[in-house]
Order: structure tokens, then sequence, then C-alpha cells
């Protein structure tokens, strides 16, 4: 908070200090950004950026090592001088800059980019990494980013809007996950509201056209299931990069090929999809349930990346059973087999040193691991709160609290935070138990007490064990209400 000291005239009367203050204080509020605008052209050719800082700043850098190359003319635009670059920073001297402006070859730089081979011309796609020369988000004024674009031009960009606003954003911090993709041209973006959540869903184009209501349908119903947990989508503005691609060397004939969820500047989930196959096809996919499932968490660090996918797993075969995708016989013959594939990889390595290491040979290790602690954790909650608790209400709280989570989380800091939402404390104590010991957390003994019954590798299940309840009430099939609350 600034302090404004004004002084006013003997003569000034009461009602001339009020309105004198007033716009005092609205002049502060609205210089209180560094003001971004990038004008774009209808060829896709170059972005012509002029930023406007509220404060003199000394220290403007792009994220990729690439943005040197196609950015060019840069100045400081109150005296016209010409600045240099220096790899990723830009070269300012003396008291700081209050105006920057240069030109980026948006085209010349998409061509570094292969996922541009695929679309058609008049939509391209270049990350803000290379874009965007700015000051830090962290402990700076706030920075705004407002695009003029001809009519044939739209903008997909992973940052929050602001309110009232044609093409205007407001970057806030994120965790350095990935490099968030923008996207420039002609495709097709819309707003999906599904379960107290807004997702921007942009579809890029190739030749072979998607249709975009067929499409947005299907994020539609992945995002419900995500809703089946706790009745809600746990980011209300998050958005999904859809990007066609043909069979083949992307991924086989499977339907989604590949997804990944990427934190820079929002929460993006990014999903390969088949154009060869017809959407319907979409729908038996685990991918995309799996991605939108990583929102439920904060960005953890690497080292915990066990405990990030083992729960999305979990969540993927617990929501797809309770949206009517999987019988629960299915959803726990997959649990099974995990479980298992999980306990036989790099039996010598704790969760902790497999998730710091190289995936190729523990990727089933850093899946399953953690997918055994969220399966004991959700146990426990319920047996001990005959069912009133469960990793559903736990996850909730840690959505009202903490999500979406502008910062990188230790698996540490998050097992602790889930604790402090219980009366009864119980993650930390299997994160201690398991995070750093060789071998793999045995949920066999759980398993057969849920009535999980495996023989030669193949699961029945059986109502007669102790914790059959338990078990059905995890998977038991749900609805969303009109409300969007989930039926429990
Ligand atoms: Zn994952």
């Amino acid at each position: 908070m600034r302090t404004i000291i004004i002084h006013i005239p003997a003569h000034w009367t009461a009602a001339a200090i009020v309105v004198a203050s007033t716009l005092l204080v609205a002049r502060a509020g609205d210089t209180a950004s560094h003001d971004y605008s990038i004008a774009v052209d209808a060829a896709l050719d170059r972005l012509v950026v002029q930023a406007r800082f509220a404060v003199p700043v000394r220290k403007i850098s792009a994220r990729s090592r690439d943005a040197e190359q196609f950015t060019h003319d840069v100045r400081d635009c109150d005296t016209g001088k010409r600045l240099g670059t220096r790899g990723r920073r830009l070269v300012v001297t003396g008291p700081g800059l209050r105006c920057l402006s240069y030109v980026f070859e948006l085209r010349n730089a998409a061509r570094t980019e292969d996922l541009n081979r695929r679309l058609v011309a008049d939509n391209i796609v270049v990350s803000p990494a290379l874009w965007l020369w700015r000051p830090g988000i962290a402990d700076g004024p706030e920075i705004q980013v407002r695009f003029t674009l001809p009519d044939t031009v739209a903008v997909s960009v992973p940052w929050p809007r602001l309110p009232n606003a044609d093409h205007a954003y407001r970057l806030t911090a994120s965790p350095r996950s990935g490099s968030a993709l923008a996207v420039f041209g002609d495709f097709s973006s819309r707003i999906v509201s599904v379960a107290g959540a807004e997702i921007n869903v942009t579809l890029l184009r190739t030749a072979s056209e998607l249709d975009p209501d067929e499409i947005s349908e299907w994020i539609r119903d992945t995002a419900n299931n995500i809703a089946l947990a706790y009745g809600r989508f746990p980011n209300p503005y998050a958005r999904v990069v859809l990007i066609p691609v043909g069979g083949g060397s992307w991924g086989g004939n499977s339907p989604v090929p590949f997804g990944r969820v990427v934190r820079d500047g929002g929460e993006t989930i990014e999903l390969l999809i088949n154009e060869q196959r017809p959407v319907a096809d979409y729908y038996g996919e685990w991918e995309p349930t799996h991605e939108f499932s990583h929102l439920m968490l904060p960005y953890l660090r690497r080292s915990q990346r066990w405990v990030s996918e083992g729960y999305a797993t979990y969540y993927q075969n617990l929501l797809l059973a309770r949206a009517g995708r999987y019988s629960e016989t299915e959803a726990w013959q997959k649990l099974y087999s995990g479980l298992e594939r999980g306990r036989e990889s790099a039996p010598g390595l704790s969760p902790n040193e497999a998730a710091a290491g190289d995936e190729r040979s523990t990727r089933m290790k850093i899946y399953w691991s953690g997918v055994a602690l969220a399966l004991m954790a959700d146990v426990e909650l319920r047996r001990r709160s005959d069912g009133s608790e469960s990793l559903d209400t736990v996850l909730d709280k840690l959505q009202t609290c903490c999500l979406p989570s502008e910062r990188a989380w230790s698996g540490r800091e998050l097992f602790r935070q889930l604790d402090a939402m219980l009366d009864e404390p119980l993650f930390m104590d299997l994160y201690r138990k398991y995070a750093d010991t060789a071998g793999f957390p045995d949920a066999r003994p759980l398993l057969r007490q849920l009535g999980v019954i495996a023989e030669d590798g193949s699961v029945r299940v059986s109502d007669a064990a102790e914790l059959a309840a338990i078990r059905r009430q995890i998977t038991a099939a749900k609805a969303l209400t009109a409300a969007g609350a989930a039926d429990r």
C-alpha cells in the first residue's frame, strides 16, 4: 500500500478536498500495472509490442533462449533509443525503463515449432516464452496485456481475462511447469460452462476439420467426470488446447495419443486428438480424465511427481467407474494390475528416488506408488468417519483453500496441508513411512479387506469382505445434479 501525502490549500472547501483526494486515489490505482499492448497483423507475420511500465524497470527478460533471434527494433519508446539484448536478457542501463517497444517475427518463430507443420497457415502457435519480454511478476506491479487484432484473427493465451475488456488479460504468478502455447489466427475457441467452471476450449485447425460443437461436448463430459469427485471442477478458469494429429508416428491409432498439463501462465490441458477417429471414440479414453484429474492437486516438484501421478491415476479409474464407463470390477482390475506393475518396478528405489531419476526404468513405480498411498488414505478416512470423510472431501477442502495455486509445492507441504484440514492427521504418517523407503507401499492386504480378490492376475469383487461397503462407495455411480453438486 502506497501512502499519498496531499497538501491542501487553506482556502479549499470540504467538498473540493473530498473530490481531489478521490481523484488522486483513483489515479494511483490506474497506474499500478505494467501495460502491454500488442498489435497482430492479419498475415500473422509479426507482433508489434509496446509496454508502458508503472515504475522504472531494470530487469527484463524472455523465458526462452530462442526469443532473441526473432526480436528486432528494441527501443526505449520515450527516447527512441535502441536497446540491446544479451541472451534472454534485455540490456537496461541507468535508472530504468518506463517504456519498451519491439517487433517480434511471429511467423518465422512459428517455423521452429514442429506442431505448426500440421496446422493450416492461418493459425499458428508460438509460446509467450518467446515473444513476451517482461519484468518478473512476483514482487512487482501486475502485468496486463491487451491485443489489437484484425477481424480475421483470434488469440488464445493461458492467462486470466480482464473483466469487461476484449482480448485483455492479466498475468499472474504460476509454477514453471512447461511452456504455455499461445495460438493466433483463425481457429475455434469457445467457453464451455461446466460444474462451476468456464473452460476455454481452443481447437487448432488442420486440413481435416473437426466439429467444434462435438469436441466441446466431449470436453464438457470429461470435465463432468472430474466434478464427480466433489461436485465442481477444480479450476474455475482452466484452458484446454486440442491439437488434431493423424495416427501413425503420433501414437498409433489411439483416439487421444497424448496429453499433458501445463501450468505456465495459468492451467492449460493440452491433448493430441486423432482426427482420423470419430469423436465418439474419444469418450472411452482414460487420458483426458487423467490429465484433468491433475488439477485437483497443485503442481508438485519433480521429485514428488509420484504423488501427483499417483493421485491422478487413482482418480482417473475411480471417476471413470463413477461415470459408468468402467464397471466396478473393471476399475478394481485396473487398480490391482497397476499396483502389481508398480510393485515390480525398481524395487531398490524409494518413490522420491524413482521420481528424481530416469523415468524410463521407473515409470510404473512413479505412477503407482502414489496410487497406493491415495487408496490407503481414502479407505482409512472412510473407515474411521463411517463414510462422512474421504479423499474426495479432503480434496474439496484443498481446492477451497489453495487452488489453483501460483507456485510449486513439495510433497511434505501438500501432505501437511491435507492433514491440517483433518481432526486427526494421517497423510504425513503415510509420507514418512513410504516416501523415502526403498520398495513399494504394499496395498495387497488392504485390497483383500476391500474384497478385491485376485487369482492369476484376474480380479473379482466379493461383498463378503470386511470393508466391501467402502469398496462399493469408492466406485459407486454418481451423477451431477442440476445444481452442479455431485450426488453422494
Ligand atoms: Zn499424469
